[in-house]
């Protein structure tokens, strides 16, 4: 009896609690996003012109190739597009990673503005060809328009136009640029490298990662500045199984492959990494659910109360949101013997994993090893770093990106964003407190799917507010 009393008043108790999330709910009306693109057509066709003809050269990276006369190819455009620049700042090329040096007033609080020149190789059929620049229907198209020359086009220009005003900066300005940022090469470790040979701490560092996105999530209309505060970890772990091979016409169980195969199976069944809502993830859905419907704004809006339910349910309907709540473990590469008639001596699995802040490599590594030896399966760390320290939403560097993007597009929410994937920012970390990975360029629902995929376009009217963006962070750092 006494267990039934117990048990109506945790019931009583709870639906208390909805009642409270219900009304504060109810009582905080939705917000909604401001910001629209404008159109600047003069503009628009002065950096159109020149972002279609960065497109054209072909800067596709690939890992362990040496493609220095490639990109120096490329930077004959750059200096084309920008001589200002080229005349006026301190130019490094280091294997094809370019860094310029502008020097301001001071040197206290440097800030570096990035972006990688390179891009995935282009497949499949397009609507225009993926190295033609083509400009048509209000679109630069091409592989690289989107990620991310649009932005190295931004801050070129940029300094282009300050520099043609005859601006002096108040503080150092620094353009980075990587060759190898898709292969996650070291290209950029070559120019932190640089910077650290000369003393340079910057004061914040604005890479791509984060941008102006339309609806970021089902549901959530109008345009946000999702602008990424952290970057998870990386690891690849090589798995191998062993037996002594023979012939396959009379096959023993339990051979490598088929080791191989339990041990994905058992992980896919009951994933082992631990769920959780890490401080900034949390921060993200408080700020983005804000502006989505009643249900956003009451479950994520109350993590306290709903956290633990949407811990459970959010992994099966969304891999991203899982992404965001633990390690990921992805299975992407496999070898088994040279010949469909022999059985394998050794089969080997490759599997990329993202840490999250909360299980680093050394536990999650330790998982996978667990269960691995369950199977007999060996396992051999290739690389593995952990979660960037995130950058504080409180400090001065954050207030400054905020402020200009409230300047450069009134009425666009600002939504810290955590990142699942990596760019060159990272390398940034070792000397800079404030790595913010946000590209002022606005991108359509349709335009994220063309990143890596085909028909990559980006609008005419996303490229103002690049050129304003980094333009007013340069004016705005005193
Ligand atoms: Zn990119």
């Amino acid at each position: 009896m006494l267990i039934v009393y117990f048990i109506l008043a945790a019931l009583a108790v709870l639906l208390l609690l909805v009642l409270i999330a219900v009304i504060k709910t109810i009582s905080t009306p939705a917000r909604k996003s401001a910001w629209r693109p404008a159109s600047d057509p003069e503009r628009e066709r002065i950096y159109a012109a020149k972002l279609s003809e960065m497109v054209k050269v072909e800067t596709v990276s690939y890992h362990g190739i040496d493609q220095r006369e490639k990109f120096l190819g490329f930077h004959k455009v750059l200096e084309e597009l920008f001589p200002l620049v080229h005349a006026k700042l301190e130019k490094t090329e280091i294997d094809g990673n370019l860094l310029f040096c502008w020097k301001g007033k001071s040197g206290e609080r440097p800030v570096v503005l990035m972006s990688h020149q390179d891009v995935v190789p282009a497949e499949g059929e397009w609507l225009h060809g993926p190295f033609s620049g083509d400009i048509a229907d209000g679109k630069v198209w091409g592989r690289g328009s989107g990620d991310i020359k649009c932005d190295v086009m931004g801050f070129f220009q940029a300094v282009e136009e300050l520099l043609a005003d005859g601006y002096v900066p108040e503080q150092d300005v620094y353009l980075s640029s990587s060759c190898t940022e898709e292969v996650g090469g070291d290209g950029c470790t070559k120019l932190v490298e640089e910077l650290k040979r000369r003393n340079v701490r910057p004061y914040l560092v604005c890479d791509e990662g984060g941008a102006i996105v339309e609806s970021p999530l089902k549901g959530i209309e109008g345009y946000y500045a999702m602008v990424g505060i952290l970057e998870k970890g990386m690891g690849d772990l090589k798995l191998s199984a062993r037996s002594h091979g023979g012939h396959s016409s009379y096959p023993s169980r339990n051979s490598p492959i088929a080791r191989l195969s339990k041990f994905v199976y058992d992980f896919e069944r009951h994933d082992p990494m631990k769920l959780e809502f890490g401080p900034e993830v949390r921060e993200m859905f408080k700020s983005i659910s804000a502006y989505g419907p009643f249900h956003y704004r009451l479950l994520f809006g109350n993590l306290w109360l709903f956290g633990p339910l949407l811990k459970k349910i959010l992994p099966s309907i969304s891999p991203e949101a899982a992404a965001l709540l633990r390690t990921t473990v992805a299975f992407t590469m496999q070898s088994g013997s040279e010949a469909s008639n022999v059985l394998p001596q050794e089969a080997t699995l490759t599997i990329n994993l993202r840490y999250i802040p909360h299980q680093g490599p050394e536990e999650s590594n330790a998982v996978i090893a667990k269960l691995a030896a369950k199977h007999d399966i060996d396992v051999e760390v290739l690389r593995a770093y952990g979660a960037m320290p995130p950058v504080n939403t409180d400090s001065d560097a954050f207030h400054l990106v905020e402020r200009v993007i409230g300047e450069v597009f009134p009425g666009l929410p600002v939504c810290p964003y955590v990142m699942t994937g990596g760019t060159d920012a990272r390398f940034y970390q070792e000397i800079c407190d404030a790595c913010i990975r946000f590209a002022p360029v606005a991108y359509r629902e349709d335009q994220m799917k063309g990143m890596h995929g085909i028909n990559e376009n980006i609008d005419c009217s996303s490229l103002t507010g690049a050129v304003d963006f980094y333009k007013a962070i340069i004016k705005n750092n005193t």
